[in-house]
């Protein structure tokens, strides 16, 4: 960070998802340039041990349940909507609770946190919403029904709440990280193997990364600095954009 402009002191963050992965490295990233940070997750242990060594403050919060997620805060400078998970299955076998719990925590939990907290953003005349989307809100994959309408719903979210936000000084973005080191992947590369009927040792080269220029799984804290970059007063005019961190995926 070059300038004080981008700096975070004074504000408020919350982020989904905080107990580990990519969420993990947001609060690590947010507090480090001056935030204080709201660390949500179902993960109660994760989520404490998140709050305990970057400060701020633990929610243990399961946000497929709508009255959880109202009891949060809604004093929310930078909302970090992170939180997801991944079933993989073919459609016909698809469950359609897991079907429905994607959708509850990856668009109906980031609608109503964005819903919560644009009423003190507006108020402020300043606020960022980050949505952590994926590659799989641009382009879909097999198998993975659930995740990609989910991506694509949060993809429409993040740019309606771009045009109502802009008059009030809040910017509403999406990262779109292609496959990042975390336990979801690790947890993905164990079932790929299982559905395409490979060794694990393969699952990376050929089928995650197949479409990508770059043949390495992206850090957390390569993501986490892009959110906070999105989270600072110099990216004032960057809104409804949604940024690949693929290593080239998309570009073929
Ligand atoms: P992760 O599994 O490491 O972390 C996800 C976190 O969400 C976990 O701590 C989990 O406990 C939490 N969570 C899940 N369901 C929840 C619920 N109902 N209520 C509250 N918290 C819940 O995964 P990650 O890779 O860090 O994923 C974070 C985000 O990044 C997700 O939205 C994911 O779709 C997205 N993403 C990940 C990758 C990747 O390759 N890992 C790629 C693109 C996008």
């Amino acid at each position: 960070m070059s300038s004080s402009e981008s700096r975070l002191d004074g504000r408020i963050a919350l982020v989904t998802g905080a107990g580990g992965g990519i969420g993990r490295a947001c609060v690590r990233a947010l507090a480090a340039t001056g935030a204080k940070v709201h660390a949500v997750d179902i993960d109660g242990a994760a989520v404490e041990s998140v709050a305990a060594e970057y400060g701020g403050w633990a929610h243990t919060t399961d946000l497929a349940d709508p009255d959880a997620v109202d009891a949060l805060p809604a004093e929310i400078d930078i909302l970090v909507n992170n939180a997801g998970f991944q079933h993989v299955a073919p459609l016909p076998e698809f469950p359609p609770e897991v079907f429905t719990r994607v959708q509850q925590v990856m668009v109906t939990a980031p609608f109503l946190l964005i819903r919560k907290v644009l009423p003190h953003m507006y108020e402020r005349g300043h606020g960022r919403i980050v949505n952590v989307s994926s590659v799989h809100g641009l382009r879909a994959s097999p198998f993975k029904s659930a995740y990609v309408a989910a991506k694509h719903a949060l993809e429409g979210l993040s740019k309606v709440a771009a045009l109502e936000g802009a008059a009030h000084g809040v910017t509403s973005n999406c990262v779109n990280p292609g496959y990042v080191d975390t336990p979801l992947v690790r947890d993905q590369i164990r079932d790929q193997a299982a559905v395409h009927g490979l060794p694990e040792s393969e699952v990376v080269g050929q089928v995650l990364l197949q479409r990508a220029a770059i043949k390495r799984l992206i850090g957390p804290d390569e993501v986490a600095d892009v959110v906070r970059w999105l989270a600072g007063d110099h990216a004032r005019h960057v809104t409804g954009v949604s940024l690949p961190l693929d290593g080239g995926w998309t570009a073929a």
